[in-house]
Order: structure tokens, then sequence, then C-alpha cells
């Protein structure tokens, strides 16, 4: 049986919980290379709540240096395309100052393996990725358009360095092949524990909503699909809906029945937590209703007027083109947009939002 833990936190005692996580979940580290990945969505400031804070990471940082590992990496893969460069978005986040000298751009070396035909023959994996010999991941507590929520399997996402990511995006073409294939990346290499931030939580039309949520909390397991289905749990989502999990339970990588997993805390969900879009209580409990919507059809970014700076960020990113600025404002090609939601990930000023 998967276990989880629920524990209370704040930035300022982070470490206790992370001590607990340990002790819940033992490591043997010693002579160990260990990478330690964040979510580093892109470049923001700690307070934005779009990437872990450095809190986290730091108390991680500190715990596994004391277990006397042969060498330790932080890094991530920021982004799609080379948008806002690795150190930028480290440092803009304070993720830099706290990995200390563990930091690497792991995007600068990579190899390629096998994937899954169906999206891609194979893909680049950062080395760093494949040459480690224990995976610590540090995900976010976030809602997310596309997948509902992003917690432990999505963060393994930034294994994939550079412009991967936007081009496996297009060959998904659909947001129920977007969870598909987001389990395939996951499975490239499982990662050997999982600590979340969810002291301060995303709501609304995440991974990159102004909408925080004071949740003080930090969950940890050594299961992704445990923890995501306590994620989901917490947000007031049934995880059973979630194809991605329904994928990962298919290939034998856990269970997101609450009855097969161990909780250590108090799960209870959060009150009126807000889901994005795709989420919504209306629709993930009607299969009818979300084939329409995964249909491509109805949810389309838009770009407000008050908030858009005609950076033209989200025009560059876009993985198929679909977007042009006009009037200095960015206007979508129905018939090109694929529904990825790189747009919105990657607006600077959050002016995208789905409608
Ligand atoms: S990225 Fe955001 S601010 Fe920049 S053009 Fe697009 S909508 Fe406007
Ligand atoms: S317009 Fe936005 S949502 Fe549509 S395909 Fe381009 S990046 Fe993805």
């Amino acid at each position: 049986m998967s276990k989880v833990m629920i524990h209370p936190g704040t930035y300022e005692s982070v470490r206790a919980a992370v001590d607990r996580a340990f002790a819940l979940f033992p490591m043997e580290l010693s002579g160990k290379r260990v990478l330690i990945k964040p979510n580093v969505l892109r470049a923001s400031d700690a307070n934005e709540g779009i990437c872990t804070h450095p809190s986290v990471l730091r108390s991680v940082v500190e715990k596994v240096e004391i277990l006397n590992p042969a060498s330790i990496v932080v890094g991530d893969n920021p982004g799609l395309f080379n948008y806002g460069d690795n150190e930028e978005s480290f440092e803009k986040s304070g993720l830099m100052e706290a990995a200390g000298r563990y930091y690497q751009n792991i995007g600068n070396e990579a190899r390629k393996v096998d994937f899954n035909p169906d999206f891609m023959p194979t893909v680049s994996i950062s080395r760093a990725v494949l040459d480690a010999d224990v995976i610590i991941s540090l995900p976010k507590f976030k809602t997310h358009g596309l997948t509902v929520i992003t917690g432990a399997i999505k963060n393994s996402y930034g294994f994939l360095p550079g412009a991967q990511k936007a081009m496996l995006h297009k060959a998904a073409g659909s947001p129920k092949r977007f969870h598909e294939m987001v389990v395939d990346v996951f499975r490239l290499r499982v990662p050997d524990l999982f600590v979340v931030d969810a002291v301060v939580g995303m709501e609304g039309n995440g991974p990159a909503s102004p909408d925080l949520r004071n949740v003080g909390l930090i969950l940890a397991s050594d299961n992704a699909v445990a923890l995501d289905a306590v994620i989901a749990t917490l947000m007031g989502c049934d995880p059973a809906r979630l194809r991605f999990l329904q994928k990962a339970k298919q290939l034998g990588l856990g269970d997101y029945d609450l009855n097969a997993i161990e909780v250590v805390g108090e799960l209870k969900p959060l009150a009126n937590y807000k889901l994005p879009p795709l989420g919504g209580e209306a629709i993930i409990n009607n299969p009818a209703i979300q084939e329409i919507i995964y249909s491509r059809t109805i949810v389309r970014p838009t770009a407000d007027p008050e908030l858009c700076t005609a950076c033209g960020t989200c025009v560059d990113q876009c993985p198929v083109s679909a977007l042009s600025m006009e009037d200095n404002l960015p206007r979508v090609d129905t018939d090109k947009c694929i529904t990825c939601f790189c747009c919105q990930e990657m607006c600077p000023e959050k002016a995208i939002a789905l409608s």
C-alpha cells in the first residue's frame, strides 16, 4: 500500500516537515548521485507561487547534504523552446540562491531515448536525470488548464530540455492525449521521492494563475500516483476522473483509489477550491460534456487588453503558430490552435485566460 504524508507547514518551518518526510520514506543516499528537481515553470518571483518556493528547496538540499551523497545536482528545464533562460528562471525565483553551489543548467546536456511512437519515436532527456542514482522531485500544489492539477507526475515533464516540450504538446494534439503523453514522459525515469510545496497553492487557471491560496501543507510520498490522488482530493477533484491517473494506474505505476493509500495526516478537501474550466465538477462528472470540451471546439485562449503589453512572447511560443499580433493584441487562429495553453503558461503578464 502506498503512503502519502500530509504535514502542516509554513515557509519558515519547512524543515520539520522535510525531516518527517525523510523519516517516513527513508533513503540511503551515502555515495549516491542525487538530483533534486524543483518545479521551475519560468522566471517569476517566489511570491507569485508559480515555482516551488526556495524555502522548500533549501530545506531538502540541507537534508540531503547531511546524508553524505557522492554529489548533488539541483536543476530543471523551465519553459518551452528556450524562453527565459535557465539561469534567469532560477535567479528570479530565488531558487538559485537556495540551490547554492549545486545548481546546474541540466538543459545543456541531453541523451536520446526511445519514446512512445504514437507521439515521437525518440525524445532527448537531460543527462543529469539519466545519470542520477536518486531523484527527488519537488512539485508545486497547482491547478493546470490541461491536466486539471499539476503535481508529482506532471513535474517530470521538465526532464525534457528545450523545444521538445512544445513539440510534444503539438504531437499530442488534444488534452486527452496530452494527459497520456505526460505519463509516458514520467515513466522514462520515475523519481524516488516527492516533496510537494503546498504551503501556498494555486487555484483557477493554473499553472500561472494569479489566484493563490494559503493551504499550509507539505506533502510527500514515494509514489506519484497516490500523491497526485491526494492532491486532487484536497482540491475537491475526484482523482478517478483524471485521464493521466487512469493511464498511470493501467501501467502499474500506482493506484489513485484512496482505499489503497495510507494517508499519514489529515486528508480534508479544501472548501471551494477553484479548479480550471476543464476541471469543474459539471465537466468532470459528465463524460459527454467532457468529450465536447476535449474536442477542442470550445475553450480557447484570449488575451486581456488591460493586461497585455504586446510583448509577443505568446506568439513566439505557440508550437503551431496559431497566434499573431493584431492591433497590439494576440489573436488566435481557432483552426490551428491545439488548446495546449502554452501561451497562457508563458505570458509574463498573466494576460491570457481560457474562454
Ligand atoms: S505574452 Fe501576454 S503580454 Fe505578451 S503579447 Fe501575449 S498576451 Fe500579451
Ligand atoms: S494559441 Fe495558445 S493554446 Fe492555442 S496552440 Fe497556440 S500556444 Fe497552444
